[in-house]
């Protein structure tokens, strides 16, 4: 479900930065400020963690957010709950059709897990969560299961889950709106060894706006 009524044009840019490919990002949005996120060159993984900013105790939760809606699939209009069951941020608007929160982040284990021993060394989604989350003094105890922004992962009719080719595209987006406090941390996905990133890792930009 896509709905591209976007009403960017009309807003005032509060902060905006291009984050480099395979680098993290962490950003504070105030309620009622909005963030677009745009996939620049396409099919690119965003991967996304976000906390209350007043209490990081309180977290999004993919289990709440899908249990709640009757769909594995974010799209517009889905709301982002938290471990707390409470609205974190609600997906106001995309032009991609759905985006992922079963997939999961990419790291060293699952790397050499489905891909082999040479993998170890390679970067990974969990790194980089871990680096952007420990400048502000959370650990591994803090990761969770995290969203994939622009990634397919579709679902079998007997449960199989794939990582396939991509439904985004150059210059597609989504708006996310904050329905309280939030500190965002992402990943840019730095994976190579499957089609989540088109085998080529690049830029994304964050757009924060009210
Ligand atoms: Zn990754």
């Amino acid at each position: 479900m896509t709905n591209t009524q976007s009403d960017i044009t009309a807003a005032r840019i509060i902060y905006e930065e291009i984050v480099p490919a395979l680098a993290p990002w962490m950003h504070d949005v105030k309620a009622g400020q909005s963030l677009r996120i745009v996939d620049l060159e396409g099919n690119q993984a965003v991967d996304f963690l976000m906390y209350n900013s007043a209490d990081d105790a309180e977290r999004y939760s993919a289990q709440d957010t899908m249990a709640m809606q009757g769909n594995i699939f974010l799209h517009a209009g889905t709301r982002l709950l938290s471990n707390e069951g409470r609205a974190m941020m609600s997906i106001s608007a995309t032009n991609v059709a759905y985006h992922d929160t079963i997939g999961g982040a990419c790291s060293c284990e699952s790397n050499t897990l489905r891909y082999g021993h040479f993998t170890k060394n390679q970067h990974s989604c969990v790194d980089n969560f871990l680096d952007a989350n420990a400048r502000a003094g959370r650990s591994k105890r803090d990761m969770v299961s995290n969203i994939n922004f622009f990634m397919n992962v579709p679902v079998e009719s007997d449960g199989a889950l794939g990582i396939v080719d991509g439904i985004s595209g150059p210059g597609l987006w989504v708006e996310l709106k904050a329905e309280m406090d939030v500190t965002i941390v992402v990943s840019n996905c730095p994976q190579i060894n499957n089609p989540c990133n088109g085998f080529n890792p690049t830029p994304v930009q964050m757009i924060v706006y009210e």
